[in-house]
């Protein structure tokens, strides 16, 4: 999303943060150098090695590259979806994999996740896999916008029954110290995604998928060659070869998210749920969210409304973590208005 002039930005799980001028200097150095008038690196085979190096992705896994993991999402839909095909997520849950699947002709199950604390529903979640043998099931782990994380023995109870491929969506990893890819090697119809949207990158646009050779030979055919973009390649390199700062990045903002959860949960007048990830879920008990909705903007506040999106999310609003000036705003602002 675009940025907002002189608001306080807490509606995309954005990292707040951005880096030491030194390391910008060393960062445009670079750039300067990067020769736009030729196409990319197509397999980008220098920044998935500094990948393979600084983030935590195990040994013999293949790797694939998209333009964020919207556009990865976007593939695995294309190369598996049809008339015949069924997709199939629980939700609530991130709105792009419906999305995707209509702009693909293919048919979405949704399958309501258990209330009142999100967990997935084992028997409608088994159930559901059974009738409609999807083609490709999503997992957003921690869910988007929920913030928690569904039972590991579940997940792996639902990949072994799964028919068809199932992605599980690590778009929060650097937040939740959770992982599926170490599962990678068990199960042949598995894959993890991540992003670095998450955790500083946003505007970079770069999602990977990890799993089994075969799988991801398949979906290569259906990336177009040059989806990377050459300044992409270069800042990513760059900045995972100093992986410490962005790893210093989303410690603070774990911190932060605990602060910011206990001063919402000593707040009168809102239920906020716990989260793995780098945002909240909170509902409004006395008034319509809505009305603190439109409040905050008013005070140049902006977060996400939530209602209106799942009927599991009446009046609930969605606020992302940001710098501890931003919280502490954010949390005056909604104290106001309560
Ligand atoms: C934000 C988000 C994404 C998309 O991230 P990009 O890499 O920026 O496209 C994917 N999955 C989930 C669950 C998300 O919340």
């Amino acid at each position: 999303m675009p940025p907002a002039q002189g608001a306080i930005k807490l509606d995309a799980m954005e990292n707040p943060y951005t880096w030491p001028d030194e390391l910008r200097r060393l960062w445009l150095a670079e750039l300067e150098r990067v020769e736009v008038n030729r196409y990319p690196s197509a397999t980008a085979d220098v920044l998935k090695q500094v990948m393979r190096e600084s983030l935590d992705i195990p040994e013999g896994v293949a790797l694939m590259l998209g333009n964020g993991s919207d556009e990865l999402i976007q593939v695995l839909a294309l190369a598996l979806g049809g008339a015949d095909r069924i997709f199939l997520a629980p939700e609530p849950s991130f709105v792009m994999y419906r999305q995707i699947s209509r702009v693909v002709d293919t048919e979405f199950v949704g399958v309501p996740l258990a209330w009142p604390d999100f967990s997935l529903d084992r028997e409608s979640m088994l159930a559901a896999v059974q009738s409609h043998q999807p083609a490709l099931i999503f997992i957003a782990w921690p869910n988007n916008p929920t913030g928690n994380l569904f039972a590991e023995e579940l997940l792996l109870e639902i990949i072994k029954e799964a028919p068809g491929l199932v992605v599980i969506d690590e778009a929060y990893h650097a937040f939740s110290g959770t992982s599926f890819a170490g599962h990678l090697g068990e199960f042949d119809n598995l894959l993890v995604m991540r992003t670095l949207s998450k955790s500083g990158l946003a505007g970079l646009r770069l999602g990977y998928l990890m799993g089994q050779e075969d799988w991801l030979s398949e979906l290569e055919k259906v990336r177009l060659p040059y989806n990377i973009n050459s300044l992409t390649q270069k800042t990513a390199e760059f900045i995972l070869r100093h992986p410490d700062l962005l790893e210093e990045q989303a410690a603070q903002i774990r911190s932060d998210r605990e602060q910011l959860f206990a001063d919402m949960q000593a707040l009168d007048g809102i239920t906020v749920w716990p989260s793995a990830a780098n945002f909240l879920l909170f509902r409004t008990e006395g008034k319509p969210a809505i009305e603190i909705f439109e409040g905050l903007g008013k005070q140049s506040v902006l977060i996400k409304n939530m209602h209106g999106s799942h009927p599991q999310l009446r009046d609930c609003l969605r606020v992302t973590v940001g710098s501890e000036d931003e919280n502490a705003k954010f949390l005056e602002s909604l104290k106001r208005l309560l």
